[in-house]
């Protein structure tokens, strides 16, 4: 019967009748049936998964920030540092450039350029890094060194570095070979003392060996999960060739080893002229791959991070800028949270001095400014949302009151 047959839903990919197949789904303008749908679910995770392993996003030098303009939006975040911020921005630019070339086919092959900051503990390393992930189009991931130890001692495998970068990149090798690592507390894996013949070293060199595999490019198996080799656990192969490693480290005492090779210079014949130049206050601007060596860090490391930048100690200025200045800068934070509880929150100008004159009384640095803002608004915070208020002022004798109060001493544990 013609007609029966006009009124009978089809499939509109293999025209199959309701009849001919286990269940049809109804779409706007059409009908697919169960065994198109599973097909197409097939064609799709295909097409997915090969669009993966093609290494995906095209990146395009014209649409990719400049030098310039990765600098100048560090700037907004991060207070001072102008060497390391432009020795980052140069790096994470010409990781794209080589990225690109590849594409080009040239016969000229741009060579990474893994990059060093040294710096004290609290300066902005790891703020500098998490800030200009904010702007990569490349994978990103920060680890810790710390938790690095050789394989036989408790600790994670050095492989697993780049698990998390593997994990960012949604586990595309492709795109993880592109990818930028920033290993922090790299000093963590110096070799303590600078004879290896007289201390006999358990965590460090070995790390640093096997590390060094990394940098130099290689193709190594990582454990998806992260944490030590399971055998039951597949490992996947990455080429680290085209990843670029930036390291950050306090080396604490390292200005010691920079003054101890400046005297040395001091002595010989340009003595008088180095002198009247070295800024005593600040030695961590000299630092040389040699001072990294007689931290501890073995020259093929040294050798494998051939931008070696540095990152000032933070004066009075710089910390009074960063308790207001920033994008999200601490102060502003607190703005907003009153903000949202209808209260306008107003600091008078000598608070923000007395914050600083006592980050620096207590050495507490970037990281005690907030610490020290928290225990000013602890009451403050606790009160305000069910009061009625439209705005309130921290005062000095407010402020002064509050930290007097809480015992600061306590902070400087913190
Ligand atoms: P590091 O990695 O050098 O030990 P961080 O980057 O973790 O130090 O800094 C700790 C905190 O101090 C940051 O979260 C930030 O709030 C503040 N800070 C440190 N240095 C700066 C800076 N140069 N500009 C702005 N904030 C900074």
């Amino acid at each position: 019967m013609a007609d029966s047959k006009r009124t009978k839903n089809r499939c509109s990919f293999c025209g199959r009748t309701e009849d001919e197949v286990g269940l049809l789904i109804t779409g706007m303008n059409g009908f697919i049936c169960d065994s198109c749908a599973m097909q197409a679910y097939e064609i799709t995770q295909e097409a997915m998964e090969s669009k993966r392993k093609d290494g995906t996003k095209k990146l395009n030098l014209k649409e990719l920030p400049k030098p310039v303009e990765i600098k100048a939006f560090l700037d907004q975040y991060v207070i001072g540092q102008d060497d390391a911020k432009r020795f980052l921005s140069v790096s994470v630019y010409n990781h794209y450039k080589r990225l690109l070339q590849k594409d080009s086919g040239d016969d000229v092959e741009i060579e990474k350029s893994n990059i060093i900051m040294v710096g004290s503990t609290g300066t902005g390393k790891t703020l500098l890094a998490r800030t200009i992930a904010k702007l990569l189009h490349v994978p990103f991931t920060i680890v810790d060194a710390t938790v690095l130890t050789e394989a036989g001692y408790v600790g994670e495998d050095i492989e697993s570095i780049l698990t998390r970068l593997l994990q960012v990149a949604d586990y595309n090798v492709a795109e993880a070979e592109r990818g930028i690592v920033f290993i922090d507390e790299i000093d963590k894996i110096a070799r303590k003392g600078d004879n290896p013949s007289i201390t006999r070293d358990v965590s460090g060199e070995g790390v640093q060996q096997g590390l060094l595999k990394l940098l130099e490019g290689s193709v190594v198996n990582v454990p998806p999960q992260g944490g030590r080799k399971h055998p039951e656990q597949k490992m996947i192969p990455v080429n680290t060739k085209n990843i670029l490693f930036i390291c950050g480290g306090a080396f604490d005492g390292i200005e010691k080893k920079i003054a101890q090779r400046l005297n040395t210079h001091v002595v010989g014949y340009s003595a008088v002229r180095n002198t009247a130049t070295i800024d005593k206050n600040n030695l961590m601007q000299y630092i040389a791959p040699q001072d990294l060596k007689s931290f501890g860090l073995i020259p093929e490391i040294i050798g494998r991070l051939p931008v070696l930048t540095y990152l000032n100690p933070l004066d009075r200025a710089a910390l009074r800028s960063i308790l207001t200045e920033p994008k999200n800068s601490i102060i502003k934070q607190y703005v907003k949270l009153f903000e949202m509880d209808g209260v306008k929150l107003e600091f008078e100008d000598a608070v923000f001095e007395y914050i600083v004159d006592k980050a620096v009384e207590y050495k507490l640095g970037a990281r005690g400014l907030r610490s020290i803002v928290e225990t000013i608004m602890m009451d403050a915070m606790f009160e305000i949302p069910s009061e009625r208020k439209e705005t309130f002022t921290v005062t000095l004798d407010y402020a002064k009151h509050q930290l007097e109060k809480a015992n600061i001493a306590r902070l400087q544990n913190a």
